[in-house]
């Protein structure tokens, strides 16, 4: 009975600590009951923000997509742009190179004609040299024919000079025997004869006269004082 007492005591007891540790665990599991609904409401704040900023994140992803649409329908239409723009510019530089290699072959066409007009201006102008050699030529000849021509023109006139003076010389003698007496060849003819009308100087006549030999000395015809008479020539 002892026994059974001490069991049934034994029991009380176990059943009382086995009480304390539940109401101790009791009040551990509250407060870990507290500290997870704290946690709890931290976490469903948490997720509040998250929420909100995972909204905002799709909002700026709508955003970013309808403007990278935008940005691919102009690059498209950049593309097409540049589509055209190549296009044409390859049209353009296709048209620039017809055009410049016209160009080119109208100036090459330019160049050989040129050319040729060179070449003739050549030939011409060498023709022109020769030409101009020969005139050249032609007047040193007539130069050395005209100088020669000259000597003699010279040479002649230098004659006719001589002739000329020579004839003068002789007319002044001639002029100067008939104006200067004929006795004497010294004194100019003052006076006449006129029984013969011949002319001679005074003194010669005087001393005619002084030495009484009274006949005139050109043709010997006898005369006196009266017949001697003053001329003026
Ligand atoms: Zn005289
Ligand atoms: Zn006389």
């Amino acid at each position: 009975m002892q026994t059974q007492n001490q069991h049934l005591l034994q029991q009380v007891a176990d059943r009382d600590d086995f009480n304390i540790k539940l109401v101790s665990d009791s009040v551990k599991m509250k407060q870990a009951y507290g500290s997870l609904l704290s946690e709890k409401h931290m976490l469903q704040k948490q997720l509040q923000h998250i929420n909100s900023s995972l909204e905002s994140s799709k909002l700026k992803i709508t955003g970013g997509e309808e403007q990278m649409k935008a940005y691919v329908a102009q690059a498209m239409k950049s593309s097409s742009e540049n589509r055209h723009l190549a296009i044409s510019l390859e049209r353009t530089m296709l048209e620039l190179s017809d055009t410049a290699e016209k160009e080119y072959k109208c100036l090459r066409s330019t160049a050989g004609s040129a050319e040729k007009e060179y070449e003739i201006n050549q030939k011409k102008l060498a023709e022109l040299k020769m030409e101009l050699e020969h005139e050249r030529s032609e007047r040193r000849k007539l130069e050395k024919e005209y100088e020669e021509v000259k000597n003699e023109v010279m040479e002649l006139t230098s004659e006719n000079e001589e002739t000329t003076v020579q004839k003068l010389q002789d007319e002044i003698k001639e002029c100067k025997a008939i104006l200067k007496c004929g006795v004497c060849f010294d004194r100019p003819k003052e006076v006449v004869i006129t029984k013969c009308f011949h002319l001679f100087c005074s003194p010669c006549i005087q001393r005619n006269l002084e030495i009484r030999h009274r006949k005139c000395p050109g043709c010997g015809t006898p005369f006196g004082q009266n017949d001697v008479r003053e001329v003026k020539i």
